[in-house]
């Protein structure tokens, strides 16, 4: 027992005394008690003292079919057996092809080549770079095409390019100076509308703004880049309807790439495998990362049409080729678990089944929407973002010093759920397998934080 004992309180020192956590105040964190997960099951998540919480953020945002699921867990086991890691640079390796053709298969029409990486922030970094050459080659020594429009709001990853093209102050001002310069349109967020309009007497002024942008800068621009559908990181915004199909018109008229960021939405979070897929758009580039292993292992994708492709063949003293690969690109058993996760989603009823329990927790969300400091619940299948205002009125935020997000998922903890908050709003996004009674136990355990510190 007290040996036990023991070895839980290392754990606790060494993790405060080891580890600098991202994201997190270390001051602060020090503070308050770690949550230590040491197992899992299906949805929840177990701490070493043996107590059980609902992951309610997928393991920030990655977890699709629940925890130790059977048939991934045997994926990996048996790429074990065969071969843990080869490189892709020059060679290849078994599970890296077959999920290539699958990906290729199951994402939108004219995306017919996959570039592994592993993290979103790659995926993106490779997506810029793979556009920026693209027009060097297309158009030779004078050409001008060199700089990215991207949307304020935007969260594309934390390395220096990503963090060129995201639009969020609070992580991103900081770095001005290293940043490589980027046109910003504004966000397509309906509840802080940065034109002060109202979606639909608006007509999508936003993406007018947006044509204005591109207009004034395409020739000197090699691509835009766009969550589709939900801007995630900035607080769960949902673009309006149509928004995203106009972005594809705007890109191709005035001759710039396309980068749909697909890092948080793919592989079924918004209700379709793809969010691009509800506005019947395909994109010159998608960058996939997340939910691609099911959430077991990093494993990122850039997936290009083919012209992009071809823009960089030639002789090898044409210099063409694209100079760029992480050490761990194509891994076999992130891919392995990959090909798992993918199959799982494609089984017969999945995906379907899922559009019911998206519609049940939109029902169980409507009761929030009457409390006193929610301003407002947005949801776009399981991403879910729930406001707190100060007033319902004016829409007066709490100022980020009082940390109401924080307080409330403290609370939520305490009542057996593990979610993490954007500033003042608080997400939901429970892994695509979660049953209905657990959907119910979330959001009452939400309900019930939120009122425990706002009223
Ligand atoms: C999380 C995220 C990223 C960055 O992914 P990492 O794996 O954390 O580098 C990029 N884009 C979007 C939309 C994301 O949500």
């Amino acid at each position: 027992m007290d040996q036990e004992r023991d070895r839980l309180k290392n754990l606790e020192d060494d993790d405060r005394r080891y580890i600098w956590h991202p994201f997190t105040q270390m001051q602060e964190y020090e503070q308050e008690a770690p949550v230590i997960i040491e197992r899992a099951e299906g949805v929840f998540l177990i701490d070493i003292h043996g107590k059980r919480y609902i992951d309610g953020v997928s393991s920030i945002w990655v977890n699709v079919h629940g925890h130790c699921q059977p048939e991934i867990d045997r994926a990996l086991k048996e790429q074990i057996g065969r071969v843990s890691h080869s490189t892709l640079l020059g060679i290849s390796n078994v599970p890296a092809i077959q999920l290539a053709k699958k990906l290729v298969e199951i994402t939108p029409p004219g995306l017919e080549k996959v570039f592994y990486s592993d993290s979103g922030s790659t995926a993106v970094e490779i997506a810029l770079k793979i556009s920026f050459q693209f027009f060097q080659h297309r158009m030779g020594k004078s050409c001008k095409k060199t700089r990215f429009v991207a949307l304020t709001n935007a969260y594309h990853g934390d390395t220096i390019g990503s963090v060129s093209v995201g639009g969020i102050p609070l992580f991103h001002d900081l770095f001005h100076p290293l940043l490589f310069p980027c046109d910003f349109a504004p966000s397509p967020c309906c509840y802080r509308c940065p034109l002060e309009m109202t979606y639909p007497s608006c007509s999508l002024a936003c993406a007018d703004e947006l044509e204005k942008t591109v207009r004034r800068v395409h020739e000197e621009a090699a691509a835009l880049i766009i969550e589709p559908l939900i801007q995630g990181a900035a607080g769960m915004l949902v673009a309006p309807p149509g928004y995203l199909a106009r972005v594809r018109e705007i890109c191709t008229r005035y001759d710039l790439l396309m980068i749909v960021d697909e890092v948080a939405t793919g592989f079924g979070r918004t209700g379709t495998l793809f969010a691009c897929e509800q506005e019947g758009v395909s994109p010159d580039l998608l960058c996939l990362a997340k939910g691609m292993t099911g959430g077991y292992l990093p494993l990122a994708a850039t997936l290009t049409s083919q012209e992009v492709f071809d823009a960089f063949l030639g002789p090898y003293e044409d210099f063409k080729t694209f100079f760029h690969g992480h050490t761990y690109t194509g891994n076999p058993l992130a891919c392995a678990a990959a090909l798992a996760s993918i199959s799982l989603l494609e089984r017969d009823g999945v995906l379907p089944g899922f559009q019911e329990k998206i519609r049940y927790l939109s029902g169980e969300l409507d009761p929030l929407k009457e409390f006193a400091h929610v301003g407002e619940v947005r949801q776009k299948g399981f991403m879910v973002g729930i406001e707190l205002v100060m007033d319902r009125a004016t829409r007066k935020p709490y100022p980020l010093k009082e940390k109401i997000g924080h307080r409330v998922i403290l609370e939520a903890r305490k009542r057996g759920m593990i979610i993490r908050p954007l500033g003042n709003v608080i997400v939901l996004m429970p892994p695509l397998c979660i049953e209905k009674d657990r959907i119910r136990e979330m959001v009452e355990i939400t309900g019930a934080s939120i009122r425990e510190v706002t009223e």
